[in-house]
């Protein structure tokens, strides 16, 4: 299988090809043609290491709407570091995009003001980690009212972390029209709590 087959457009193809990226891991191989076809949310039990970002990266992309200048996708990811990783893989998957995804990082032990000046930029996409994006929101410095797609990345992560009432504060700030991709390599009870109160029934599953 290629990523061609999965229904990646040419200009990922691409990078990915120049990123060493011409195999589709398993969990690429079954995320990314669900993840474009359909708008459903989305479960997928992963281990780092295992490709994921990919996964949810190339279809995020593709969903993102380069003439409308709103953030469409929020990602959620637990630490600073990976934040700025994801944001990295992100931009290099767009080097051979016909029009620009722009991708903002935010994250805490950073002056917010930098990163709030940043965001009055054309943003198409937000890494966040949780903390730092409630900040945002309290002092209404960001506006989510156009995301399509939120990816909780590592999600037990990230309430092991403690930040179980940013992520309930960040999805209610989002309900509606959204979809919910979320990763994660363990189901603790307290993620199960977060799946059923903003997660469809009819999410689709992959472990
Ligand atoms: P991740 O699990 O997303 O953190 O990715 C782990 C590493 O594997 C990153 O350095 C990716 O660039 C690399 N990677 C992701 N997908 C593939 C693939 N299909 N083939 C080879 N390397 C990959």
């Amino acid at each position: 299988t290629t990523f061609k087959d999965l229904g990646v457009r040419k200009n990922y193809v691409k990078s990915l090809k120049e990123l060493g990226i011409t195999k589709p891991t398993e969990i690429q191989e079954q995320a990314i043609p669900m993840l474009l076809a359909s708008a459903k949310d989305f479960i997928g039990l992963a281990q780092t290491g295992t490709g994921k970002t990919a996964a949810y990266g190339i279809p995020a992309l593709h969903k993102v709407n380069p003439s409308v200048e709103a953030i469409q996708v929020l990602i959620l990811s637990p630490t600073r570091e990976l934040v700025q990783q994801i944001k990295k893989q992100l931009f290099k998957f767009t080097k051979y995009n016909d029009a620009k995804v722009f991708v903002e990082g935010v994250y805490g032990g950073e002056k917010i003001d930098i990163q709030i000046r940043n965001l009055k930029r054309t943003t198409h996409i937000v890494v966040a980690t949780p903390g730092r994006l409630v900040d945002l929101l309290d002092k209404n410095c960001i506006d989510l009212k156009q995301i399509k797609t939120i990816v909780l990345d590592e999600a037990d992560e990230m309430l092991s972390m403690g930040f179980k009432q940013d992520l309930n504060t960040i999805l209610n700030a989002t309900s509606g029209t959204r979809n919910v991709w979320l990763f994660s390599a363990t189901m603790p009870e307290d993620l199960k709590e977060i799946v059923k109160r903003y997660v469809s029934k009819d999410a689709m599953r992959i472990e």
